[in-house]
Parts: structure tokens; C-alpha cells; sequence
């Protein structure tokens, strides 16, 4: 193909957020495998990931604690084609579709993608719930405090402190030696090449 048609259909990589969250099985060793699924996805690469913090369930209460984080990536796939990936990689991991906030192997979701707003009928963005999730705005600020919520204004930072400090206490980060204490050679490998 001449390079000139080339530069006009190929998409310009765009940063985007996602939220990981598991609480069945082990949960902090599926969120590690979303995350090199991900990195390993055509068009995708992992660009940072934030530290797991633990954290009581949403919803039902007789389900353990999730493990949550974010992941901030570099992509070519245009928002729907990304909410597919996300899709793919839940079922690949075994998710079924099951009750609302009910346990789950893996969730991923889509936060923040280019600074756009978008809603259709399978997607909308910015997150809908992620303003006021302790267990997704404590993530994202780690490792990207000024990225922006084009709706309401305002920087992850800005949102995470108007939080309640009682949410904010509920959020206990996962201990380094808790994360290298489990067997992922995958995600030791990963660690050490951030
Ligand atoms: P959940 O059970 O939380 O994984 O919700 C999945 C459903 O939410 C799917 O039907 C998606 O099409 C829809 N959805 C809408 N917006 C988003 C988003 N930003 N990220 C992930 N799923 C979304």
C-alpha cells in the first residue's frame, strides 16, 4: 500500500484508562493476567499499571473482597473495539454473566478513552460509576492524578478528594511482599520491566 493511503486509514494511537477488579479464585493473579492479555492484544500495549489495593464487595456482602486496579494503555482500537477486547478477554478468563455486583473472576471496564465523551447503547464513557468508586479513583490518581473527567471538570485528584475520608480508609493497598509472595512468573517479569 502507498505509505500516503497508509498514514490516512491507520488511527492514531490514543491513551485510555481501565479499571481491573477480581474476587473469586485468586483474585490478585486474574487481575495480573488481564493485565498481560491486554499487553499482549494487537494494538495495545500497557503503559502503567497502578498498585492492587483490596476492598470490601459493592452489593452483596457474602463474597470476598475484591483486589482492583488500573491500567493506563496506548492503543490504536477505537473506543467499541476496545469494549470488545475487554469482552473477549472477561469470557476468555472464564467470566460469566451473573448477577449484578455478584462475584466475578474478572471485570474490566472502560474509564476514560482520548478525553471523549460516548454514549451508546453498549457504551458509555467516562465510566458512569467511576467518580465516586473509591476502588477506582484511588488507582488512577496513583498513577495519573491529572487525568480528566471531561463531564464533570475535574481531575482524578480533584474527585478522589472529595471522596469520603471513611471510603477512602476502606481502601487497603495489597503489601508488596503479599503480590511476590504469589507464584506469577508472568507478572514478576512484568514488574520488573515497568
Ligand atoms: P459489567 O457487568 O459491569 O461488566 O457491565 C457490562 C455491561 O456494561 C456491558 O453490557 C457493556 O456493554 C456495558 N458498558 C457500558 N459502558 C461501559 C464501560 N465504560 N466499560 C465497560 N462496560 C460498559
Amino acid at each position: 500500500m502507498p505509505l500516503g493511503v497508509a498514514a490516512i486509514t491507520e488511527r492514531a494511537p490514543v491513551i485510555a484508562y481501565l479499571g481491573l477488579g477480581a474476587n473469586l479464585g485468586e483474585p490478585a493473579q486474574q487481575v495480573r493476567e488481564a493485565v498481560s492479555r491486554l499487553n499482549n492484544a494487537d494494538e495495545v500495549e500497557v503503559t502503567r499499571v497502578s498498585s492492587f489495593y483490596r476492598n470490601p464487595p459493592l452489593g452483596p456482602q457474602d463474597q470476598p473482597w475484591y483486589v482492583n486496579a488500573v491500567a493506563r494503555v496506548r492503543t490504536r482500537l477505537g473506543p467499541e473495539e476496545l469494549l470488545r477486547l475487554l469482552q473477549q478477554i472477561e469470557t476468555a478468563m472464564g467470566r460469566e454473566r451473573g448477577e449484578r455486583w455478584g462475584p466475578r473472576l474478572i471485570d474490566l471496564d472502560l474509564l476514560l478513552y482520548n478525553g471523549e465523551v460516548i454514549f451508546t447503547p453498549d457504551l458509555v464513557v467516562p465510566h458512569p460509576e467511576m467518580h465516586h468508586r473509591v476502588f477506582v479513583l484511588a488507582p488512577l490518581a496513583e498513577i495519573a492524578s491529572r487525568a480528566w473527567h471531561p463531564l464533570l471538570h475535574k481531575s482524578a485528584g480533584d474527585l478522589l478528594a472529595e471522596l469520603d475520608a471513611a471510603d477512602r480508609a476502606a481502601l487497603e493497598p495489597l503489601a508488596r511482599s503479599e503480590l511476590r509472595a504469589e507464584s506469577s512468573k508472568q507478572f514478576k517479569s512484568f514488574l520488573s520491566n515497568r
